[in-house]
């Protein structure tokens, strides 16, 4: 390795590094130009200066007449030749070196005198130093006729040589405001560049919305190399409506450089085409937790050949944590609308323990929450024997019983997983709820009570690719809640029925016998209480035991529940005792029943028991309609009166 080349200069240029900054506290770039200087270090590189001083030097000054005829020409701080006047690259006279070497020893001025083509000739050598130091970096050689020389030549070649000290500094400052010249654009560069990226950063971490990030990134991208193409692969969690913004490719080219990029989260760069003029940049998008996506550049032409990799790259990485802040902001908005939606749905279902309410009130709240065009709650129902439409807001449907297995809501129950539709004439799939509303997306979930499922919720859109993934998963979870208050009316009626029933006849408790029949006498214009009481059950136990005497009891009841109306009551009264309250049927229409269920009695218990019934029946123009404790009381009266005279009778009280 060379001097040279070991001091970073490769080539003859002097370069600024070595040259000395002047120490002077003076602002005027003049003066402190003025005071600028070549030192030592300088000197190996300082050749290529001195010859383009020199040749500009002899350009001017060889125009003086006097100088025409003389030989010019200029030597290294070494004493090596360096360029003749001409353009003479070779010394022209071995003297040259002999007078250069003894005036650097000498460090003076030399002058050797032989005769040339018949011409006494003088060589003259005048060192020139530099302007503070005194350091001699080069030589000025001048051969002319001894006779000049003596005659006034010395002189005039001595100011000339030092008008070429003049012409070496000027230049040797023109070099140094040039390097400082580019060293400050360099610089302006460098700042607008950073300002730049400020700003783009900035706007992006002021986005807190990943749409909004990616368009700013889009952006910035674009405006840095408008005549490129760009394109933003990102990952299927991360869609977007930018047209720039594709789903990434399933499966890449081995030589792409965005599947390079999107797997390394590193950048990838190519160049192809004819000459190279096609460059081709992967560019990843990635944050902390991962890479989202890649930037796919293409740019034609040389100019891009050594574009500014680290700044892109920059830019990308900052768009990758912006993108990442983004998304988690988005995120965590998304769990706190998700748990006030959560909130708000168990609040309303608390609300109330009706079976018919709780399911209104999911209804109207999961349709709401979800912004569907349609909502439709499925319940299995036992004694229908499939899946009742309890809550639909297309009236095609409401009431319907669905069998197990058919369609989706079908579907969803019989197999217990939810399902999503995003277009729904794509699907190949039957639905009467997407047909009849002609919707497009769909979201379903199974319902389920404890652990069993119970049902199915349905939400529907006339949009395709209405529902997001995040809303599937939402009213899963939601369905849970809505499980939940579901199992909890079940339970409220079950106790609710347990709480009004008699256990051993399956009849309602007395209870509910007395409050039922207040409630109907204040709406109802009339109504009929009968009392049916078994003849002799206490010798009936006597002789079959207690146990048959239960069985005997069920009997009796079995058949008063199947001799009535819907709507009518019938009720354990007490012991062996049975009522039944017909409501809106006087004395002698519920004589009538009476009679059926006595001669039913006779005829069907086993072993035979006979009963015997007391009626009384009121109706609006009574002087004390609503008492049913008279009611009660005359019908026991029209019951003794029954027993009195032989049992196995029905009596009726005769309103006095
Ligand atoms: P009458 O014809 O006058 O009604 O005669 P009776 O024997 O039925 O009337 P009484 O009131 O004297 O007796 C009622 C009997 O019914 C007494 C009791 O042992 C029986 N009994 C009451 N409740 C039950 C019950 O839940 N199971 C059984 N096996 N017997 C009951
Ligand atoms: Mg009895
Ligand atoms: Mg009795």
């Amino acid at each position: 390795m060379s001097e040279q080349e070991a001091n970073g200069c490769t080539d003859n240029q002097i370069r600024l590094r070595n040259a000395q900054m002047p120490k002077c506290g003076s602002k005027d770039p003049a003066e402190w130009l003025g005071k600028l200087e070549i030192n030592r270090h300088d000197f190996p590189y300082a050749s290529g200066l001195i010859a383009d001083s020199f040749y500009e030097w002899c350009n001017k000054d060889a125009e003086l007449p006097f100088a025409q005829s003389w030989r010019w020409c200029v030597f290294d701080y070494t004493g090596a030749w360096l360029a003749g006047s001409g353009g003479a690259s070779e010394p022209d006279n071995p003297l040259w070196e002999q007078a250069a070497a003894a005036s650097l020893k000498s460090a003076r001025e030399c002058t050797l005198q032989i005769e040339e083509n018949g011409v006494e000739t003088a060589f003259f050598i005048i060192p020139v130093s530099t302007r503070f130091g005194g350091e001699i970096f080069a030589l000025v050689g001048c051969a002319m006729p001894a006779e000049d020389f003596a005659d006034g030549g010395r002189n005039a070649a001595e100011a000339m040589a030092s008008h070429f000290s003049t012409c070496f500094y000027r230049r040797f400052e023109h070099i140094f405001v040039t390097d400082l010249a580019s060293v400050h654009i360099q610089e302006e560069h460098e700042s607008s560049r950073r300002s730049r990226l400020f700003q783009i950063v900035q706007r992006m971490y002021d986005s807190i919305d990943v749409d909004a990030v990616l368009t700013e990134v889009i952006a910035s991208i674009s405006a840095m190399y408008p005549g490129a193409e760009l394109t933003l692969y990102m990952s299927q969690d991360h869609r977007s409506a930018h047209p720039r913004v594709k789903p990434l490719p399933l499966r890449w080219d081995q030589e792409d450089v965005s599947g390079k990029a999107f797997k390394s989260g590193r950048v990838a760069r190519k160049t192809t085409g004819e000459d190279n003029k096609l460059v081709e940049i992967g560019l990843p998008l990635g944050g902390k937790q991962g890479v989202y996506g890649v930037f796919h550049l293409v740019m034609r032409g040389p100019a891009h050949q050594d574009m500014d990799m680290s700044y892109l790259s920059m830019v990308a990485n900052n768009a990758g944590i912006a993108f990442e802040n983004a998304k988690l902001y988005e995120r965590s908005n998304q769990l706190i609308r998700e748990l006030r939606m959560s909130n708000g749905l168990t609040e309303r279902l608390n609300q109330s323990l009706q079976l018919g309410e709780t399911f209104e009130a999911a209804y109207e709240e999961l349709l709401e929450m979800f912004e569907a065009d349609y909502c439709c709650i499925l319940h299995y129902c036992e004694e229908k024997g499939g899946l009742e439409v309890v809550m639909c807001n297309h009236p095609g449907l409401s009431n319907e019983i669905i069998e197990v297995g058919r369609g989706i809501g079908g579907q969803v129950y019989a197999l217990g997983e939810p399902v999503i539709l995003t277009d729904y004439s794509q699907s190949g799939t039957s639905s009467r709820l997407m047909d009849l509303t002609e919707s497009q997306s769909l979201i379903a979930t199974p319902l389920s009570v404890g652990g069993e499922v119970r049902g199915a919720i349905m939400l529907a859109h006339r949009r395709p690719y209405f529902f997001s993934y995040d809303s599937f998963r939402l009213l899963q979870a939601l369905a849970g809640q809505v499980g939940l208050a579901v199992g909890n009316a079940l339970l409220h009626a079950e106790v609710h029925r347990l709480a009004n029933r008699d256990s051993l006849t399956g009849l309602h408790a007395r209870h509910y016998l007395d409050q039922s029949i207040k409630e109907k006498q204040s709406g109802d214009i009339c109504g009929t209480l009968v009392v049916v009481d078994i003849d002799n059950f206490k010798s009936v136990n006597d002789t079959y035991g207690h146990q048959k005497g239960d069985y005997i009891l069920r009997q009796v009841s079995d058949i008063l529940r199947a001799s009535i109306r819907q709507g009518d009551l019938a009720a354990r009264w007490g012991g062996e005792e049975l009522a039944l309250y017909l409501p809106q049927l006087n004395a002698q229409q519920a004589y009538v029943v009476a009679e059926r269920i006595r001669k039913r009695v006779q005829e069907e218990t086993n072993p035979s028991v006979t009963v015997s019934c007391g009626i009384a029946e009121w109706d609006w123009t009574d002087n004390d309609p609503a008492s049913a404790d008279s009611l009660f009381y005359r019908a026991d009266m029209a019951l003794y009166e029954a027993k009195n005279n032989g049992r196995n009778k029905v009596v009726v009280d005769l309103k006095t």
